[in-house]
C-alpha cells in the first residue's frame, strides 16, 4: 500500500525495518500483545490523522488508536488494520480566564499539572506520571483528588475529533451532545480519534498532607474493614487507599494505608486525624503522620508502585457489599497473592454524582484491584489467573469494572450501565455505521496466556 502525499506523519507498514520497534513502543507494559497491525501511523498533526483515516478507509483497514500507550493489555495494538499512534501529540495550553486547559492526547499528567499550577489551577490527572490523558480520560479517569472533582471525564468541555468518515470536528455539548456524552466514559469503545481535549480546571488546593501507616499482613482484614468504616464520614478532599503486598524495604508482606488530603481553607487542615484513632494503631510497623507533600512527590510515589520494564496484569471490581462480605470473598485472592511485585490495591471511592451528559455510570464505594507484576514470561499464566480468575470467582460482588484496569476480554464484566452501554452502541451506529473503529476487545482477540489456555479447553 503506497503512502499518499497528504500523509506527512511516518507511516510504517509491516515488513518495514522500523515496524517491530514501533509496535513494541506502542505499549508501556513489558507484557506485549502478540497482535500485529498492518500499519502504524506516527501522526504529527490533525491533518495526519484525517489523512490516516481516509487512507485506512481506502485500503479497507480498521482503525485503532494509541495516545500514552498505558493500556495494560495494549488495546491499540490489534491484529491487522491501521494503528494511529498519537504519541507525538503532546502540547498543553491553559486559558486561565476561561478556566480551561487544552491538551493533546499523549500529554502525561505532570505536564498538565505544571502548566495549570502556574495559574493556581488544578486538574485531577492520573496517579502515575506517565499515563497519557487520552485513554485515561475516555475511560473515566480516576486521578489525584478525583473524589472532589469527579472522574476526569466529567470535566471534558469539548474535543477535537476525527470521525470515522474522515471529517474533523470540534465537538461540544451544543453541536455534538451524543459524541461528548460517549466520550465521557466509554473508554476503549470510543468511535473517533480524539486529537485535542478542552478541559475545565479548578481552583488549586493550598496544601497537600499525607499520612501513611504500615501494618503486618496478619492485620489485613482489620485494616481494610476500618477504612471501609471510615469512608462514609471521610470528606471528598481525602483520598484513602490501601496496598497489600510484598514491601521490599521491610522484606515482608505488609498492608499500608495511605491517605492524602487536598486542603483548602474551606476543607480545613485536620482531615487525616481520624486515621490516628485506628484500634490497631499501636501495631504499626512504621507511620508518617500528616506530612506535607507535593504533586511531584505524589507522582513519584505512584510511579514506584508499578515499575516500568515489568510484566503487569490488572483487573478490578467495584463493590458495595459490607466490608465483612467483601473480605470473606477476597480471602483466596489475599491468600494466594504472589510474593513478588504483585499487590492488592483497595481504593476508597465513596460515590460521585452521575451526570446526564456522561455515559460514565459504574461506581461503588470500594474498588478492589489485584495488580500482578513479574518478569519471567513463563509465569504469565499463574499471574493472570491470580488477577482475573480470582476476581471472576467473586463475581457475585462485582458492580462493574473500570475501563482503565480491565479490557473485558480477560474477565467479562460491565463498564457502563446496561442502558448506557446500549446507547453507546446506538450512537456508534450513527457515527461509525461501517465499523471502521476498533471497539472493546473480545476474548478471541486477547493474547494473554489465560485467554490462550481458555481457548485450548
Ligand atoms: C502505570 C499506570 C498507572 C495508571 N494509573 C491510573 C490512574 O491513576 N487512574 C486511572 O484512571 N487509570 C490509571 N491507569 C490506567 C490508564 O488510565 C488506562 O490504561 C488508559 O487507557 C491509559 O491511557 P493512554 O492514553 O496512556 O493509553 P493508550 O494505550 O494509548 O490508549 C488506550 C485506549 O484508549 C483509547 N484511546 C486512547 N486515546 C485515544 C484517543 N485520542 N482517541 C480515541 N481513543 C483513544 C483507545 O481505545 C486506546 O487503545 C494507569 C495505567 C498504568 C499503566
Amino acid at each position: 500500500m503506497s503512502q499518499p502525499d497528504s500523509l506527512h506523519g511516518t507511516l510504517i507498514q509491516r515488513g518495514d525495518a522500523r515496524y517491530e520497534q514501533a509496535r513494541l513502543d506502542a505499549v508501556w507494559n513489558a507484557r506485549k500483545p502478540d497482535r500485529y497491525p498492518d500499519a502504524i501511523l506516527l501522526a504529527g498533526s490533525d491533518d495526519d490523522v484525517v489523512a490516516g483515516v481516509h487512507w485506512a478507509r481506502e485500503n479497507g483497514l480498521r482503525v485503532s488508536v494509541r495516545s500514552g500507550g498505558h493500556s495494560w493489555v495494549g488495546n491499540g495494538v490489534r491484529d491487522g488494520g491501521l494503528l494511529i499512534d498519537l504519541s507525538r501529540l503532546r502540547d498543553v495550553k491553559v486559558d486561565p480566564a476561561a478556566r480551561r486547559v487544552r491538551v493533546r492526547p499523549a500529554v502525561p499528567g505532570p505536564e498538565i499539572d505544571r502548566v495549570v499550577a502556574e495559574h493556581g489551577l488544578y486538574f485531577p490527572t492520573g496517579h502515575a506520571p506517565t499515563v497519557g490523558i487520552g485513554g485515561f480520560i475516555l475511560g473515566g479517569g480516576y486521578g489525584w483528588n478525583s473524589r472532589t472533582f469527579g472522574p476526569a471525564c466529567l470535566s471534558i468541555r469539548a474535543i477535537d475529533v476525527v470521525l470515522p468518515n474522515g471529517e474533523f470536528v470540534h465537538a461540544t455539548d451544543e453541536n455534538h451532545p451524543d459524541l461528548l456524552w460517549a466520550a465521557r466514559g466509554c473508554g476503549p469503545g470510543f468511535f473517533g480519534v480524539v486529537t485535542r481535549l478542552e478541559l475545565e480546571v479548578y481552583p488549586r488546593h493550598q496544601r497537600i498532607l499525607r499520612t501513611t501507616q504500615t501494618y503486618p499482613m496478619e492485620l489485613h482484614d482489620e485494616v481494610i474493614a476500618f477504612i471501609c468504616e471510615l469512608l462514609p464520614a471521610t470528606p471528598a478532599a481525602v483520598e484513602m487507599s490501601a496496598k497489600a503486598g510484598y514491601t521490599p524495604s521491610l522484606g515482608q508482606q505488609a498492608v499500608s494505608i495511605t491517605s492524602t488530603a487536598f486542603c483548602t481553607d474551606e476543607t480545613g487542615y485536620d482531615l487525616l486525624a481520624p486515621l490516628e484513632k485506628a484500634p490497631f494503631r499501636a501495631h504499626a510497623i512504621r507511620a508518617s503522620v500528616n506530612q506535607e507533600t507535593s504533586m511531584t512527590e505524589l507522582y513519584e510515589l505512584a510511579d514506584a508502585l508499578t515499575l516500568p520494564g515489568m510484566r503487569w496484569a490488572l483487573d478490578g471490581i467495584w463493590c458495595d457489599a459490607p466490608a465483612s462480605e467483601i473480605l470473606t470473598a477476597a480471602a483466596p485472592l489475599v491468600r494466594t497473592m504472589p510474593e513478588d511485585n504483585s499487590f492488592i490495591f483497595w481504593m476508597m471511592w465513596g460515590h460521585y454524582p452521575e451526570r446526564d451528559n456522561a455515559c460514565w455510570s459504574v461506581q461503588a464505594p470500594v474498588y478492589l484491584s489485584p495488580n500482578a507484576g513479574w518478569t519471567d514470561p513463563a509465569e504469565d499464566l499463574a499471574h493472570e489467573r491470580w488477577v482475573h480468575q480470582s476476581l471472576a470467582d467473586m463475581q457475585q460482588l462485582s458492580r462493574g469494572l473500570q475501563f482503565s484496569d480491565n479490557n473485558v476480554a480477560d474477565r467479562p464484566d460491565i463498564g457502563l450501565s446496561p442502558a448506557n452501554a446500549s446507547r453507546v452502541e446506538a450512537i456508534r451506529a450513527v457515527y461509525d455505521p461501517e465499523g471502521l473503529m476498533r471497539t472493546y476487545m473480545t476474548p478471541e482477540e486477547s493474547t494473554t496466556a489465560l485467554a490462550r489456555a481458555a481457548a485450548r479447553r
